[in-house]
């Protein structure tokens, strides 16, 4: 069964950056999964859809309700129940959440549906934690104004590891972090290019020896720029070799 998507955002119109362009732009065109769109103003009662206001005890900025929210999240939900999907994990983008990773990623990939919350203003009233279990999901220490370009940075890395996503399949499994390395340098036409030449054994044909120079060239990069990565990470006898060298 295809993974179902569902967002709440108070801007749907964002979403078109991911649905409109690109690997997950075809992914939804071609029905690998799918996107649905909430907007809590469709879930207020006023005459002026709010779906924000004043913090208690003052302070800064705007807050937004629980009611909308917790009426789209369930809405969602129900959606997703009737799509086959009766169990599906909730995410809160949140600067104070777990930090999106390679690991986090694939784990999300393997989910049938996802209901993801994009928050703005100073965030959400509190009590919208205890009406859904949400998990929080950080793309990194500094804040963004919204939680929208959050929830799309993780479909669209979700996205490239479903099944038929990528024209090559392979080439997920050789980007940086899927064999805990970084990807090592790439060149293509011309082979000289103002006097800088393609390294000679990747025009040589070789095909083992480039293996072993991109292997060596992606252990270096990661050992100058991302030495935490090698720390927990066991080196095969060709991999030790290269890093002797
Ligand atoms: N007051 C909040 C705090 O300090 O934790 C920040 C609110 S931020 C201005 C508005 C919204 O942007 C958040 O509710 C969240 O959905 C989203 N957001 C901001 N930075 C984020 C990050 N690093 N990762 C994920 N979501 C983020």
């Amino acid at each position: 069964m295809k993974p179902h998507y569902h967002v709440i955002t108070l801007f749907p119109e964002m979403f078109t950056a991911l649905s409109g362009f690109g690997v997950s732009g075809r992914a939804l065109r071609n029905g690998l999964c799918d996107l649905k769109l909430w907007d809590p103003r469709e879930f207020t009662q006023d005459a002026y859809r709010t779906v924000d206001d004043r913090p208690f005890g003052g302070g800064p900025g705007m807050l937004m309700l629980a009611e909308p929210l917790d009426l789209a999240l369930t809405a969602a939900k129900t959606a997703l129940r009737a799509a086959g999907v009766d169990q599906s994990r909730m995410v809160y983008l949140s600067p104070q959440g777990r930090r999106l990773d390679h690991a986090l990623v694939l784990e999300l990939a393997t989910e049938p549906g996802l209901i993801l919350l994009a928050g703005r203003y100073e965030g959400i009233d509190e009590r919208v934690f205890q009406r859904h279990p949400l998990e929080e999901v950080s793309i990194g220490d500094y804040v963004l104004s919204g939680g929208e370009l959050p929830a799309m940075v993780l479909l669209d890395s979700v996205i490239r590891h479903l099944p038929g996503a990528l024209g090559d399949a392979d080439s997920a499994k050789e980007d940086s972090f899927a064999d805990g390395l970084l990807d090592c340098p790439h060149y293509t036409r011309p082979e000289d290019y103002q006097g800088l030449k393609v390294p000679p054994v990747l025009l040589s044909g070789n095909h083992a020896a480039i293996r072993r120079w991109r292997l060596k060239q992606a252990l270096g990069r990661t050992w100058q720029r991302r030495p935490d990565l090698l720390q927990d990470r066991r080196l095969s006898p060709e991999e030790q070799d290269l890093l002797d060298e």
